[in-house]
C-alpha cells in the first residue's frame, strides 16, 4: 500500500490545494460504489470525482463520512434541458447534491456539460460564483468547456473556473487546450484518463512500461502527473485500484515523455463539446431507465 501523502496537491486558482490523482466513479453501480469508494480510500486515494448524473453520490458521501478523514470530493451540475439549465437551477442541484453527499462541504463543484442554447451555461457559471461565497463549496469549474465557452464566462463575469475537466489521454492530448488553462490559471483535469481501456495495447505504452517494471496503465497515469493535470482513473477490479495508485515510486524520463507525445491522434472516446449537446431529455430518460434497472 501506498501512502497518501506520496500524491501531489495542486493549488487551484482560489487557493485550494488537490490531490493530483483521484478515483473515479462513472458507471459504477449505486449498490457497488460504498464498496469501491471504501477500498480506494483505504489503497489511499484522497479525492473522489462523481456527479450528480452519475446516481451514487449518496454512497459516496456514506463512505467519505464512514472513512473518517478528510477526502476531497468533487461533484457536477448536469441539466442538458436548455429551458431549464440556468441561474436558479443551478443553485437548486447545489443544494441538492450537497444534502445527497451529506458532507459537511463540496470540495469542488463543476458545470458537467455547457449548454449553449441561449448561452445559459453563462446563467449557470453565474450561480456558481454565487454559490462559492455563499454556500459550504470551496472550489468551482466546469467540465468539457472549450476555449470559446471558457473565454465567454470569464468575461461574463469576470471569474475563471479552478478547473476544465475534460477528456484526456495520450490518443488525445489536448495541447491546445492545456496552453489555454496554463496561461490562465485553469488546471485541467483528465477525464477517461485510460481512453477508457483503449489506450492500454499501445506498444510504446507497453514497452516504457517494461523498462520500469509498471503497467501501460500505470505509464499513462505517470504522464498525466507529469504533464501537470489531476485525474482520476476508474476501475472495479481491487487489484486495478491498487496499480493505478502505485505510480508515485518511478518518473518518466524526458526522452519517454516526448515519444508519448507522439501518440496524439486527436481521437475522442466521448462527444465533442464544440459540436455535441445532450437532447433536452437526456436526464429524465436516464434516470426513467436507472429506476427500471432497480
Ligand atoms: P478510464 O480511462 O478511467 O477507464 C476506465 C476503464 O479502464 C475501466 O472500466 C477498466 O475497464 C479500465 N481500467 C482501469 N484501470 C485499469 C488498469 N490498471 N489496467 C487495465 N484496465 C484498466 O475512463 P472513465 O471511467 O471514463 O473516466 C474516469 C473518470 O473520469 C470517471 O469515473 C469520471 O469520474 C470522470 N469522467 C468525467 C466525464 C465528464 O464529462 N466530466 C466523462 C467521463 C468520465
Amino acid at each position: 500500500m501506498t501512502s497518501a501523502s506520496k500524491v501531489p496537491l495542486i493549488t487551484l486558482n482560489d487557493g485550494t490545494k488537490i490531490p493530483q490523482l483521484g478515483f473515479g466513479v462513472y458507471q459504477i453501480e449505486r449498490n457497488e460504489t460504498y464498496k469501491y469508494v471504501s477500498k480506494a480510500l483505504d489503497v489511499g486515494y484522497s479525492h473522489i470525482d462523481t456527479a450528480q448524473s452519475y446516481a451514487n453520490e449518496k454512497e459516496v458521501g456514506k463512505a467519505v463520512r464512514d472513512y473518517n478523514k478528510y477526502v476531497f470530493v468533487t461533484t457536477k451540475y448536469f441539466n442538458p434541458n436548455a429551458s431549464e439549465h440556468g441561474y436558479e437551477n443551478a443553485k437548486a442541484y447545489f443544494r441538492k447534491s450537497f444534502k445527497t453527499l451529506g458532507l459537511d462541504h463540496i470540495d469542488l463543484y463543476l458545470i458537467h456539460f455547457p449548454v449553449i442554447k441561449n448561452e445559459v451555461y453563462v446563467d449557470a457559471w453565474k450561480a456558481f460564483v454565487e454559490l462559492q461565497k455563499t454556500e459550504k463549496l470551496r472550489s468551482i469549474g466546469v467540465s468539457n468547456f472549450t476555449t470559446t465557452y471558457l473565454k465567454k464566462i470569464i468575461d461574463e463575469t469576470g471569474v475563471t473556473p479552478s478547473v476544465n475537466q475534460v477528456e484526456c489521454h495520450p490518443y488525445l492530448q489536448q495541447n491546445e487546450l492545456r496552453k489555454f488553462h496554463e496561461e490562465h490559471g485553469i488546471v485541467t483535469e483528465s477525464w477517461s484518463p485510460l481512453g477508457r481501456g483503449d489506450v492500454l495495447d499501445d506498444k510504446i505504452l507497453k514497452q516504457i512500461g517494461k523498462k520500469h517494471n509498471k503497467t501501460a496503465a500505470q505509464v499513462v497515469l505517470r504522464w498525466h502527473i507529469q504533464i501537470g493535470n489531476v485525474t482520476f482513473p476508474k476501475s472495479v477490479n481491487t487489484e486495478r485500484i491498487e496499480e493505478n495508485f502505485d505510480i508515485f515510486d518511478f518518473s518518466l524520463s524526458e526522452e519517454e515523455m516526448e515519444s508519448i507525445k507522439k501518440l496524439d491522434k486527436n481521437e475522442r472516446n466521448g462527444p465533442d463539446p464544440a459540436e455535441f449537446q445532450f437532447p433536452d431529455d437526456f436526464l429524465e430518460k436516464r434516470q426513467q431507465e436507472s429506476q427500471a434497472d432497480q
